[in-house]
């Protein structure tokens, strides 16, 4: 058992109460480490550390000081990506072809906002009257807390920290308590790199440790990767001291499949849309849409090649899905699983005849890879998220029919286009209602390309530019250039 600590102002430490929490593998159930349970004092030093770092070092380190730092901390993630993906692996179940590309990827991002540090500019604003002079500058928040989810911890939170640490601000970071190791074992990263202690801290528990940080009253600014309850309830307490928020949340995402689609490369998106990570994303292609004409093509493709799909041991290379990441996440799947056929949909490969049965040599929480056929757009596997291996497939007749079915969802984060026709991927671009909008690709990211959600699926962007803009906030200084006293008791209209 590997017993991991929090990092408060630059130190390692335990709770201040001793208490602590295991963390299970997936793959065995058992526990492999503990992580402290943050009480309210360690909340407390956590934000008063970053709040004295902000105050003190980091609102006045030049932007290109923050970049070298982020520079130092892309290279040395560069560096520790076998053994950080080791560890996320171990943590959440999630294969390590995934996790070593995903660390590669983050180390893309601390490279890409360090490259913004320096570039963080306002605007001249040329007035009506040409006595004033008017100018914008883009101040970075203080503290901000970083609430990630469990089913990429690293990457969720390369989205969040790199255009914080770029735009100046100071963090206190509260991960997953199912996967909380791979973050800590990156602070080591942070303390390597440079980073003044305080700039970023770390703290572990569950979702009433993240209460403490965002009911604090003491940050200035909260950004979640979470559901749609939590964001609920960080949003309440957000709006009672006016704390500005990024949430990214969960989707129900439309894949479709029009008839004049390349199929075999469509197949295989609708594959990657669903079944990479277990499921477990929240950019899932979880309802795939397919034009009638090929509807039964598309379903036989699907079953052929899902029966290739290799579970297994996360850590093993060779394996294609590893085990969901947690019982709570296991049992809800379970639970959609056990319904689909009273809705009146059906199995066409997987389910709950593959539960349970030698799939692989542990008992780790597998499910195996789903697809439903005929189902509605109504239904609530076509409605709720899943965040598990199950695909709806809905059939439909024409475009218009597609986006409307699309778009007849709570949520609205992503979505894939399949065709050859160029019209017809502009057209139905413009009419989605998602924050992203795949054509002949899914799940393809880069850092240069924000991220983020329409409807249920949350507001503000990660990623690219537009994410430094979410981390600073836009002070307007105008200046009177003449020496004319002013009629005090009217307001020039200028
Ligand atoms: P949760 O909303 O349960 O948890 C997210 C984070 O919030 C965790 O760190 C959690 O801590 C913490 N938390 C829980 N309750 C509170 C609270 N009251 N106040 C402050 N923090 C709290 O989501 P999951 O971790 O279960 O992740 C799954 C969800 O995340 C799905 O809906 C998924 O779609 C979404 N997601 C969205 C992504 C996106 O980029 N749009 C990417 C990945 C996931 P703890 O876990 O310890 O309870």
């Amino acid at each position: 058992m590997r017993e991991l600590q929090m990092l408060i102002d630059g130190q390692w430490v335990a709770s201040s109460t001793g208490k602590k929490m295991e963390t299970i593998n997936p793959f065995t159930r058992r526990p492999w480490a503990t992580v402290p349970y943050a009480s309210v004092e360690d909340v407390d030093s956590a934000i008063t550390a970053a709040r004295r770092a902000f105050e003190d070092t980091w609102r006045n380190t030049p932007g290109v000081e923050r970049a070298k730092l982020l520079f130092k901390l892309a290279e040395l993630l560069d560096e520790n990506a076998e053994c950080l993906a080791h560890i996320e692996s171990l943590d959440n179940g999630k294969i390590i072809r995934e996790t070593k590309s995903q660390m590669h990827f983050s180390a893309r991002m601390y490279r890409f906002y360090a490259g913004a540090a320096d570039k963080l500019f306002g605007e001249s604003i040329p007035m009506d009257n040409p006595n004033l002079l008017d100018y914008t500058i883009r101040e970075p928040f203080g503290v901000v807390a970083l609430i990630t989810a469990w089913n990429s911890p690293i990457q969720l939170l390369a989205n969040k920290l790199g255009p914080a640490l770029a735009a100046g601000n100071c963090v206190v970071i509260k991960p997953s308590e199912h996967a909380s190791a791979s973050t800590l074992e990156f602070g080591k990263l942070i303390l390597e790199a440079g980073f003044p202690a305080g700039v970023v801290n770390m703290i572990t528990g569950d979702g009433t440790v993240g209460a403490h940080l965002t009911c604090s009253g003491r940050i200035d600014k909260i950004s979640l990767t979470g559901g749609g309850h939590t964001a609920r309830h960080i949003g309440r307490n957000a709006i009672e001291h006016f704390v500005p928020l990024t949430l990214e949340l969960g989707g129900k995402s439309p894949n479709i499949i029009f008839a004049d689609a390349d199929l075999n490369r469509a197949v295989v998106g609708a594959m990657a849309g669903i079944f990479a990570s277990s499921g477990q994303t929240c950019i899932a292609g979880s309802r795939l849409l397919v034009e009638r004409p090929v509807y039964h093509q598309v379903c036989e493709a699907l079953v052929e090649r899902v029966g290739a799909i290799k579970l297994g041991n996360p850590l093993d290379p060779k394996t294609d899905m590893g085990p969901v990441s947690n019982e709570q996440q296991y049992q809800r799947i379970l639970e959609f699983i056990e319904r689909v056929e009273l809705q009146g949909a059906r199995i066409l490969v997987g389910g709950k005849e593959g539960v349970g049965i030698d799939l692989v040599p542990t008992d780790g929480y597998f499910v195996p890879p789903t697809v439903v056929a005929d189902v509605s757009n109504t239904m609530p596997i076509a409605r709720e998220e899943i965040f598990g291996p199950i695909l709806s497939v809905i059939p439909f007749d024409g475009e218009e029919e597609a986006v409307e079915i699309a778009n007849d969802s709570d949520y609205g984060l992503a979505s894939g286009v399949w065709t050859t026709s160029l019209s017809r991927a502009h057209r139905v671009a413009r009419q989605l209602q998602a924050g992203t909008v795949w054509v002949n690709t899914y799940r393809t990211s880069g850092a240069q390309a924000p991220f983020g959600g329409t409807k249920q699926s949350g507001y503000g962007r990660e990623r690219g530019i537009h994410a430094l803009q979410e981390y600073t906030r836009v002070k307007n200084v105008m200046i009177d250039l003449s020496d004319e006293a002013r009629d005090p008791f009217s307001i020039r209209v200028l």
